[in-house]
């Protein structure tokens, strides 16, 4: 019973169950085998454009290997023809390597038929070989990091955990998702941050205007590596969990993790601060204003971009604050942490003309007068 399918998989397959296609089940008699082989007919397609895997693709019957006559036609049973009936497995299992070496350029027909075995009219191999080049050159990749390729059957055979590099050629491109350090960041700070927001996010530790110090941290606080106790207490034997600042003002409650979201936001020794903070940035402490975490650990959307920007620099510029006390067993305080923003912010709009005029297309007046 367990066999049965794999054989009808395989019977129908092109002679290779990497090669399957789903028009060979009938949806109404064999509905699980019918979609099992409309999903990897897609994947194959998928696979086919990206990196530069097209270099190794089957052309037999493949979507994305094409010509117009006038009409979009693949190279499929009726155009291999009588090549077909002759060499079934070889025609059904051609690669665009049969006919295009690896530098892109193509082969001759005589040298086709030497490899494969298959005779073919010359008109009919010149149709295929053009299309085969066209292909690749829709489908290359100037991007050295794209350059790689790989056939469909080492991809799917890939010893390596979970079904990320499959999901990879499925899913949309790599800008369009949310990347894996983020969703985690995400997930711990209880915020949702979309795919316009992440590359705001991670490029933020790259800005050559903050000190290194700065930029260490904020790298480890994005990628969920920082320092912190309820983290430690994993691999430390006899650290506390417990968040430092609740340590050292004795809070009588005494079962407070230190995370990302309590030692920066939710902590009664950092809450003032970081709300307090916020408001002198914002108004010069004229009127309290309430923050949300998402403004916080993400980024600001107001109509005013520059003032965008510079608030995202304060907001890491108070989660730096925060830290340097952590790490000092100091409890946060109002009056220093306007202290270190202000002399941070000096330093940065004395640095980077970019941020010079962001700072006072913002609105904003926390530095004082020059
Ligand atoms: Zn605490």
């Amino acid at each position: 019973m367990d066999d049965y399918w794999k054989q009808r998989i395989f019977s129908k397959s092109l002679g290779n169950i990497f090669n399957l296609r789903a028009k060979h089940f009938d949806k109404d008699i064999e509905p699980v085998l019918h979609t099992l082989a409309t999903a990897y007919e897609t994947f194959l397609v998928e696979h086919t454009k990206s990196k530069e895997n097209c270099k190794k693709s089957y052309i037999f019957d493949n979507q994305a290997i094409f010509f117009l006559d006038p009409n979009l036609r693949t190279f499929d049973a009726t155009y291999f023809d009588e090549e077909l009936r002759q060499f079934r497995y070889q025609v059904t299992n051609l690669k665009v390597s049969d006919v295009m070496l690896e530098d892109g350029t193509a082969l001759d027909l005589d040298t086709f038929c030497n490899n494969t075995g298959i005779r073919i009219r010359e008109a009919k191999f010149r149709c295929m070989r053009d299309a085969v080049l066209d292909a690749y050159a829709r489908y290359r990749k100037t991007d050295l990091f794209d350059k790689t390729v790989s056939d469909v059957a080492t991809s799917l055979c890939r010893v390596k955990k979970g079904s990320r590099h499959i999901r990879k050629i499925l899913s949309p491109s790599r800008l369009e998702f949310v990347p894996h350090n983020i969703i985690k960041f995400a997930e711990t700070t209880e915020c949702v941050f979309n795919n316009k927001e992440s590359p705001l996010i991670n490029g933020l530790w790259g800005k050559s205007f903050f000190d290194n110090a700065t930029r260490t941290f904020l790298f480890k606080l994005h990628n969920n590596t920082l320092g912190l106790n309820a983290r430690i207490s994993h691999f430390v034997a006899n650290q506390s969990r417990t968040c430092t600042f609740c340590n050292l003002t004795r809070n009588p409650d005494p079962d407070v993790d230190e995370t990302v979201l309590h030692l920066f936001f939710q902590c009664r020794s950092t809450e003032p601060i970081v709300l307090g903070l916020q408001s002198w940035a914002i108004n010069n402490d004229q009127q309290y204003q309430t923050v949300s975490r998402k403004n916080y650990f993400g980024i600001y959307g107001t109509e005013n971009t520059s003032r965008n920007v510079i608030m995202q620099i304060v907001a890491a510029l108070i989660k730096k604050y925060i830290w340097d006390c952590k790490t000092r067993f100091a409890i946060p305080d109002l009056e220093s942490g306007k202290d270190f923003i202000r002399y941070e912010m000096d330093r940065i709009i004395s640095q980077s003309g970019k941020m010079y005029k962001a700072y006072f297309a913002s609105d904003l007046n926390f530095i004082g007068d020059f």
